[in-house]
């Protein structure tokens, strides 16, 4: 497989873009590539790239693609609003529509407002439950990423670990002392934190379902615990569904898991491709919110029909019955493939997480319920997978941090050919 042009352009890019790539994720350095691969068109469950080789793609664009690429229904809706102007400035009726869908399916959202990226969606959470509790201090837990706004950009997951920063620079130390971080899945520390600051705490933020160190599930009684401490402090629970909403069914993780936070954060699969993001919740607390209140949070392209229209057609999509079973029939058929060709290499310790149609392949010996251990699994030999998969037309994302999505374009003949391509690659490993 030749990469000719990708590596001219990254060439390019990196003359006028900052590090040749828009968002670090994208860059290949933590899987010990030269040059990221530049694609140029997409449709289904492939994209091929400047040099015409097609790859199967498991990146799902970091999450927001759960239909496949160029689904037409999206792209009709996408093209209707663009013919009738793609910016307005005044309310449209597609937001109303769009607004309704979200509440309709995750209950909690009582009110909600459109913003454009995920990260808006949880700063202007937080800056509500500051306003409402009057207090300043929030909890995370490591590895959960929450966008890159300054206050959660403490021990955050994913793109930051990926490249060797548990904090950014120009983040300044009086910011990240209202941070306080604890492991996931650790209930014991979390108490211990909201004994020594809960009177301090505004709110407890969390990823229901972890997709930010891999896919992680809540222990029995994780959330639930977080709930109720969270609330006899006086806090409000904040739940970050950016990757969890209409991921594993039709609704926010919280409606699966049957756990509710007060304010929910939320974002790409909701813009069917496009930017967006949205945050919601009950609606006395949602109130305070500018022209209502007195939580200032605005946004000239909030809500902008080209993204709306995408959403409802990406919603409309997914709310067919048939949708989360085919995401759950293609990971169980992955998972079980990547795990027998896993046995045949007993040399080569391999966990996999999954729920639906996501999943998380770790070279690692322990089983993986918190950040250290996703820290602790083997860089080197990911690093190397990612590398054989990608010769073999695979596109996993570039990180051992990063999930797999499977999208409702990806077939049966797609899984089988990405379960003989991990055969292979594991058995190269191993020489
Ligand atoms: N929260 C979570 C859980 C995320 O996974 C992400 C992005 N990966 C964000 C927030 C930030 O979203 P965006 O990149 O749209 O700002």
């Amino acid at each position: 497989m030749r990469h000719e042009k990708s590596r001219e352009l990254y060439q390019e890019a990196q003359d006028v873009i900052v590090g040749g790539v828009n968002s670090p994720s994208r860059s290949f350095k933590a899987v010990g590539g030269d040059y990221p691969i530049f694609m140029k068109r997409a449709r289904g469950a492939y994209f091929w790239d400047e040099d015409d080789n097609r790859y199967i793609d498991y990146l799902g664009a970091f999450g927001p693609i759960i239909l496949g690429h160029a689904h037409p229904h999206v792209t009709k809706a996408i093209q209707r609003a663009a013919e009738n102007g793609v910016l307005y400035g005044t309310p449209t009726r597609l937001e109303n529509q769009l607004a309704r869908m979200l509440r309709d399916s995750i209950s909690s959202c009582e009110k909600i407002r459109f913003v454009n990226s995920g990260t808006e969606a949880v700063m202007s959470s937080i800056r509500v439950a500051r306003a409402y509790t009057g207090r300043d201090k929030i909890v995370k837990f490591s590895g959960c990423y929450h966008g890159h706004a300054d206050l959660v950009l403490v021990a955050a997951g994913s793109g930051p670990s990926t490249l060797g920063v548990p904090d950014s620079a120009g983040i300044p130390e009086s910011i990240a002392r209202d941070v306080i971080t604890v492991p996931y899945n650790d209930l014991s520390a979390f108490k211990q934190a909201l004994k020594q600051w809960g009177d301090d705490i505004a709110a407890v933020l969390v990823e229901p379902i972890v997709g930010n160190f891999g896919i992680v599930m809540p222990e029995e009684g994780f959330l639930e615990t977080v709930n109720e401490w969270t609330r006899k402090a006086g806090a409000l629970v904040i739940y970050d569904e950016v990757i969890t909403a209409f991921r594993f069914h039709y609704g926010g993780a919280q409606n699966l898991l049957n756990v509710f936070p007060d304010l929910t954060a939320l974002g790409k699969i909701i813009g069917g491709g496009l930017p967006i993001g949205a945050y919601g919740g009950r609606a006395d607390i949602m109130d305070n919110v500018a022209p209502l209140g007195p939580v200032y949070q605005a946004g000239t392209m909030a809500g902008n029909p080209a993204s709306m229209a995408a959403g409802i057609a990406c919603l409309e999509t997914l709310s067919h019955p048939e949708t989360y079973e085919h995401l759950e029939r293609l990971g169980a058929m992955l998972e079980s493939g990547i795990r027998q060709a896993a046995d045949n290499v007993p040399d080569i310790p391999v966990q996999i997480n999954r729920l639906g149609g996501a999943l998380t392949v770790y070279f690692s010996r322990e089983p993986i319920r918190e950040y250290g251990a996703v820290e602790r699994s083997d860089s080197e030999r990911f690093a190397q997978f990612h590398q054989l998969m990608l010769k073999q037309g695979i596109y996993l994302a570039p990180s051992k941090y990063e999930a797999w999505f499977l999208t409702l374009a990806h077939t049966e003949e797609d899984v089988n050919v990405t379960i003989s391509a991990v055969e292979k690659a594991f058995q190269r490993m191993c020489r």
